[in-house]
């Protein structure tokens, strides 16, 4: 099932084309990695997806629902997911409280009583964090834990959203090659096992050719290819202004 289908997608800055005319799609449970050069337009279409940036022009289809030009919030609503949504309160409350304030907030709830938080949810919580693999470090505050067990409760704070879709820019910057394979690891499993599509972006070509089902390639703001990793591999215009000696 074709869960996202973005067309003739446009940003410019000031008359600068940051992404320009791209086009693919995206079938619920796949892994898409967006790649391509810095500067490529990857996070502005990311943006764009979101809601943080309003599309110059184009059109993006998500579940029957026009997405380009909505508001952040009701777009999320409308079940866009993504990490690095980190609240400012994050690391002053535990792994659980974090994960049953993102529950509260899927519910639209009013929350101004943190201090009854406690029994909230806390089965779901729990739940989503056994997920992750975090259940056991629920009571421990988010503060002090290393930086790859803090991306898994990333994730399951947006997974307590239920995504059908799911956006991450970067989710493994400044982790460990291990780490990295195992975030990607456990991100995929939720994909297949929950039917969520996921489009990441990602520099370690390792991480993107193991996990991705697909690729989509952007350089200058243009989409110039797109295929499995075989197919970007041997892709000679990919090799030029991306790959280079990546074999
Ligand atoms: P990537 O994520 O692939 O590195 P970006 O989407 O961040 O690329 O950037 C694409 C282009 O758009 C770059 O040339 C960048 O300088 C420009 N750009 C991105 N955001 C803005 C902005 N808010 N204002 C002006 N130019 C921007
Ligand atoms: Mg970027």
């Amino acid at each position: 099932m074709t869960l996202l289908r973005i067309e003739a997608l446009s940003k410019s800055f000031d008359g600068v084309k940051a992404v320009d005319d791209v086009s693919f799609s995206l079938e619920a449970g796949e892994l898409l990695a967006l790649i391509g050069p810095n500067g490529a337009g990857k996070s502005t279409c990311f943006n764009m997806i979101n809601g943080q940036l309003k599309p110059t022009s184009g059109s993006i289809r998500f579940d029957d629902q026009e997405l380009a030009g909505k508001r952040p919030r009701d777009i999320w609503r409308a079940g866009v997911g993504r990490t690095f949504q980190i609240a400012a309160t994050f690391n002053s409350m535990t792994v659980l409280e974090n994960v049953q304030m993102a529950l509260l907030s899927f519910e639209r709830r009013v929350f101004n009583f943190l201090g009854r938080i406690d029994s909230w949810r806390k089965e779901e919580a729990l739940a989503l964090l056994e997920l992750v693999g975090m259940a056991e470090h629920a009571h421990r505050s988010c503060a002090v834990l290393a930086y790859g067990d803090v991306k898994r409760v990333e994730l399951a704070i947006a997974l307590a959203n239920r995504p059908k879709l799911l956006l991450m820019d970067e989710p493994t910057a400044g982790m460990a090659p291990e780490e990295r394979n195992a975030l990607m690891a456990l991100t995929a499993r939720l994909a297949k096992d929950q039917k969520i599509g996921v489009l990441f972006t990602e520099h370690s070509m390792d991480v993107v050719f193991g996990y991705a089902d697909r690729l989509i390639v952007l350089a200058r703001g243009r989409l110039i290819a797109q295929g499995n990793a075989e197919t970007i591999r041997n892709d000679a215009r990919v090799r030029e202004v991306y790959l280079g000696g990546v074999r």
